[in-house]
C-alpha cells in the first residue's frame, strides 16, 4: 500500500457548504466561521462565490465578507467565479485565488451555468486571462467528473480532455468533483491514475460528497493512486441540490481524523476543528452530517 506523509486540505464549507443553506447567514457569522477555520491550521479556505445574487442569494454579500475578513497569515482565501463579471468582482475584492467551474456533462453544465461546455470554456479563457494579468492563481473545477444527475455515468476520457484544456489555459490546479456523490473507490483509483498519466504538470484535487457513504473510501483510493489534495467541508456542511436531504461534502473533521490516525499529517488541530463544526451547526440551525463531530462532541458545562 502507498501512503502519503501529508495531505493538503481545502476547506469549502463557507462557500460550497453555506450556499446550500436556506437560512440567510449574516456577514459577521460567515466571517467568524472563516476566521475560526483559519485558526485550526487549515491553510486554504474557499470563502465566497461571486455568482449572480439572484442565482445564489446566500452569496450576495461576498464583497462584504471579503472586506471584513481578519486575514490569518499563510492562509489562501479563495473565491469561486462562474464568469468574467464574477472574476472582476473577485479580483476587486482581493481574493488570493480564483476557482472557476465547468461540468463534465453537458446537461449539468447547462443547468448550473446555462451554457454549453464550449461556451463555458470560452468564458473560462477570459477569466484566466484576467487572473493572469492580476497575478492571481486559478484552479479549474470539473463538476460531475464521476457521474451526472441527468446523464448518469461520465466517461473518464471526457474529464481528461477538459482537464487538458484547463491546464493549457493556465490553471495551476484542477479539482475533480463528485458533485452528486456517486463515485466509488475503484473508479476514483482509475481516474486518478489516468489523470497523472495524461495531465502532468498540474496539481490534482479531489472533491468528494458523502451521499452514499463512500467519501472517505474514495479518499483512501485516491491516496493509493498518489493524490494528496482534498476538499472537505466542516461538519459536512452543504447538501446535494439534486438529492434533497442527502449528505453533502465529506466532513473536514472526518477527513482529518482518519488521516491523522493513519499517521498522515494534515496540519489541522482536530479538536479545534470539531469545536468549529459545532459552531457551524449553530449557524445553520440544523443537524450536520459529519461523524467525528458526534464522537468528539465538546463537553459543555
Ligand atoms: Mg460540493
Amino acid at each position: 500500500m502507498r501512503w502519503p506523509e501529508q495531505i493538503f486540505i481545502t476547506e469549502v464549507g463557507p462557500r460550497d457548504g453555506l450556499q446550500n443553506e436556506a437560512l440567510p447567514i449574516p456577514v459577521e457569522d460567515k466571517v467568524a466561521l472563516i476566521h475560526r477555520l483559519a485558526q485550526t491550521g487549515l491553510r486554504r479556505i474557499e470563502a465566497v462565490s461571486f455568482v449572480h445574487p439572484k442565482a445564489v442569494p446566500q452569496m450576495a454579500d461576498a464583497e462584504a465578507v471579503m472586506a471584513s475578513l481578519q486575514r490569518v497569515p499563510g492562509v489562501t482565501y479563495i473565491g469561486l467565479v462562474p464568469n468574467v463579471k464574477g472574476a472582476q468582482r473577485a479580483l476587486a475584492s482581493g481574493v488570493d485565488e480564483i476557482a472557476t467551474v465547468v461540468s463534465a456533462s453537458p446537461s449539468h453544465n447547462r443547468a448550473n451555468l446555462n451554457a454549453s461546455i464550449e461556451e463555458t470554456l470560452e468564458e473560462m479563457a477570459k477569466v484566466a486571462s484576467l487572473a493572469e494579468k492580476a497575478g492571481v492563481p486559478w484552479c479549474g473545477y470539473i463538476s460531475t467528473a464521476f457521474g451526472c444527475p441527468y446523464e448518469g455515468p461520465v466517461e473518464a476520457s471526457k474529464v481528461i480532455q477538459l482537464a487538458k484544456a484547463l491546464r493549457d489555459m493556465g490553471a495551476y490546479a484542477i479539482s475533480l468533483g463528485d458533485t452528486i456523490g456517486v463515485a466509488h473507490p475503484r473508479q476514483v483509483y482509475e481516474m486518478v491514475c489516468l489523470f497523472f498519466k495524461e495531465v502532468p504538470g498540474v496539481e490534482l484535487r479531489l472533491h468528494f460528497h458523502d451521499t452514499r457513504g463512500a467519501a472517505l473510501a474514495n479518499v483512501v483510493a485516491a491516496m493509493q493512486a498518489g493524490a494528496i489534495h482534498f476538499d472537505g467541508s466542516v461538519g459536512g456542511l452543504g447538501g446535494c441540490p439534486y438529492a434533497p436531504g442527502a449528505s453533502g461534502n465529506v466532513a473536514t473533521e472526518d477527513l482529518v481524523a482518519m488521516a491523522e490516525a493513519m499517521g498522515i499529517a494534515t496540519g489541522v488541530d482536530l479538536k479545534a476543528l470539531v469545536d468549529v463544526s459545532w459552531f457551524a451547526q449553530e449557524l445553520v440551525g440544523r443537524e450536520l452530517d459529519g461523524k467525528v463531530r458526534r464522537a468528539l462532541r465538546p463537553q459543555r458545562a
